[in-house]
């Protein structure tokens, strides 16, 4: 993993304004206050008339998640970030935010299933979408319609955990003016900086890595300040999805251990993944360092510790008994937190749904926690000869 010292600076540092002493506090306080009054009724007018840069309400703006948004958009280096009461508060505003009747939706890669599902109820709004999940640069050219208007992009994708050559990508959308966003959830920005990359937005489900302890939900927008102050607008103070103060400490505190977490969910992620690929239960490994160790390299400075392996076996009976002999593997959705997961696509009666949305049976998905190599590995190994 080869983090940028400065980001690991920027997510390591925090403070709070000094007390009267002139001493500074080493955390950012939680302003846990719903409304901000003013000294004079010219000074409240002022900030109603630009409620994205001053304080007027908590459903606004707050100095806690400020705090929380200023560190996100140099870890991105965007210019503005708004931070939400949960990653998909994020990826509504930005697609309400931005769209209109009659704009399309290119899907890029497996995409995370709330995410299709909010697309599918914006059909009642005439916002259309469809999904490719050929990656290369050609198929995605190909699959773009006159009136689509964003590109959704996650890479590494979702299940699966393919690659989109985000550049190129960027660089056929930014020809035929169409935007483009990429769910930033699985590499964080200590690992892929996607505006770096050519992309318009940056959104998180900070509720992951970000916070990282599974204590929190949360979720950001990345990007240029005109386009944030159209979604602050149109969606994010009106949608009211807005992060509480105390959970904004909470993702900030979360982010000072991002560099050390990152870098032993990267290792412990490495070694699992390597033991599995030896496994004769295992039929495959989904892991990018694995399966696109060039394309990971050239725009990821590391790996986290998400990864998905299939059962030689793939019958769902076989799928449940793994799953159920697993110790130190809890079982849920979720991941990007201390504790090891578990989880599978995989339903009793639900194959051929997968098969049309290319998922193969006996899919496995695992989130290397903290617990140590050697302790999942024998929890697995164990549950593999169950
Ligand atoms: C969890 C997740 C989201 C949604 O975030 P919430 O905080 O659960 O609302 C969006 N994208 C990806 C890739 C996720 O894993």
């Amino acid at each position: 993993m080869r983090l940028d010292p400065a980001d690991v600076a920027l997510c390591v540092a925090d403070d709070g304004p000094p007390t009267a002493s002139g001493a500074r506090p080493v955390a950012t306080p939680i302003v846990q206050t719903s409304l901000f009054a003013h000294p004079d009724l010219d000074s409240l007018a002022d900030a109603l008339a630009a409620e994205h840069a001053s304080h007027v309400y908590t459903r606004g703006q707050n100095p806690t998640v400020e705090a929380l948004e200023r560190k996100l958009a140099l870890l991105e280096g965007g210019e503005a970030c708004k931070a939400f009461a949960s990653g998909m508060a994020a990826v509504s505003a930005v697609l309400m935010g931005l769209l209109e009747a009659g704009d399309h939706v290119l899907f890029v890669n497996h995409t995370y299933g709330p995410t299709l599902q909010l697309a599918e109820h914006l059909g009642r709004f005439g916002i259309t979408h469809s999904t490719v999940l050929d990656v290369g640069p050609e198929a995605v050219a190909a699959a773009l319609r006159p009136d689509t208007k964003l590109i959704w992009l996650e890479s590494p994708g979702t299940m699966l955990f393919r690659l989109v050559d985000v550049a190129a990508v960027a660089v056929l959308a930014r020809k035929r003016g169409v935007l483009t966003c990429m769910d930033n959830s699985w590499a964080t920005p200590l690992l892929q900086k996607p505006l770096a990359l050519g992309v318009d937005l940056v959104v998180h489900s900070a509720t992951k890595y970000l916070g990282g302890h599974s204590d929190v939900v949360a979720g950001a927008v990345v990007t240029s300040a005109e386009r944030l102050r159209r979604i602050f607008y149109r969606a994010y103070l009106l949608n009211g999805g807005a992060l509480a103060p105390f959970d904004a400490f909470l993702v900030l505190r979360g982010l000072r251990t991002l560099p050390v977490r990152l870098r032993q969910h990267e290792a412990d992620a490495l070694e699992v993944a390597r033991y599995l690929e030896t496994h004769d239960a295992v039929a495959a490994v989904h892991h990018p360092a694995l399966r696109e160790p060039e394309l990971a390299a050239r725009q990821m400075a590391g790996t986290s510790g998400l990864f998905s392996f299939e059962l030689a076996d793939a019958a769902y009976a076989r799928v449940r008994r793994f799953i159920d002999a697993l110790a130190h593997f809890r079982i849920g959705v979720s991941w990007g937190g201390v504790e090891s997961l578990v989880i599978t696509p995989s339903r009793e009666d639900n194959a051929a749904a997968l098969a049309a949305r290319g998922i193969p049976p006996g899919l496995v998905r695992l989130s290397v926690g903290l617990e140590g190599a050697e302790l999942l590995i024998a929890d697995l190994d164990q549950a593999l000869s169950f």
